[in-house]
């Protein structure tokens, strides 16, 4: 995919906001499985959603480079190609889309690999409909979530601009994935404080998690490599991410 498609892919992440809120989003289903396939674009469209269906991998990176998704929920054994190099290319392709991974593979690798790669979150099968429709209502009511109390949010040279959704360290960009902002933000609006697990779950990802926590010790890991990363090429000083063993993190500022 060119620079060029990308770019317009981006552009149109606005839109998922606007779409949902008519009540309609705009979903990928991925999934080799014709009995799962059908069933979960049938249940979501009789849940109001606009879904396409996808049977293999080549289908559906060519479903992402035609348009942006709201949301899409990639199942992660497909017979045409690895499920995390799905699952990375569709990163690639579209910035601001949210990708739940549907996994067989109870391994915990699998799901680590998935996170790295670009996966929000995770459900594995067998899952009840109910389960993954409620995660999926999360995640789209999230993702339409704009901060708007504060225009922006300031940690040493770390802007954040909670209304542009865009980090900023010492004017070099910080590319961060939509969950990642998102924790960096709550972290940032509550800084020097420490903020436990739990909280991150529920303002991040989701009221009602019930699953591993594991995807916001990935996420965190993440925002602590870019940040590095930005400050290694800005010469800015990046705040620190401060692992609270058995409680959860907290973002202090660069010292002065
Ligand atoms: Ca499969």
């Amino acid at each position: 995919m060119n620079a060029r498609k990308t770019d317009g892919l981006r552009s149109q992440q606005g839109h998922s906001c606007r779409t949902y809120s008519r009540g309609v989003a705009d979903l990928l289903v991925v999934e080799d499985d014709d009995t799962i396939g059908d069933a979960l674009t049938a249940g979501l469209r009789a849940h109001g959603h606009a879904v396409s269906l996808q049977r293999n991998a080549r289908g559906a990176l060519d479903a992402v480079a035609g348009r942006a998704f709201d949301l899409v929920l990639l199942d992660l054994g497909l017979p045409d190609l690895d499920g995390v190099e799905v699952c990375r290319r569709i990163r690639a392709a579209q910035a601001g889309t949210v990708i739940v991974v549907l996994t067989a593979r109870s391994e915990e690798m699998d799901v680590v690999v998935g996170l790295e790669a670009g996966a929000d979150d995770y459900l594995s099968k067998p899952f009840r409909f109910g389960e993954l429709l409620a995660r999926v209502r999360a995640h789209l009511r999230r993702s339409a979530l704009v901060p708007t109390t504060e225009a922006a949010v300031t940690s040493g040279d770390l802007v954040i601009d909670l209304a542009a959704r865009r980090v900023t360290l010492a004017g070099t960009d910080v590319p961060l994935r939509s969950k990642e902002f998102d924790l960096l933000a709550r972290l940032a609006t509550d800084q020097g404080a420490a903020v436990s697990r739990d909280d991150l779950m529920a303002d991040v990802w989701d009221a009602y998690w019930y699953g591993s926590t594991k995807t916001l010790d990935v996420h965190v890991a993440a925002v602590r490599r870019k940040l590095a990363r930005a400050a290694g090429e800005s010469g800015g000083r990046a705040p620190e991410i401060v692992t609270l063993r058995g409680h959860g993190y907290r973002l202090d500022r660069p010292a002065e």
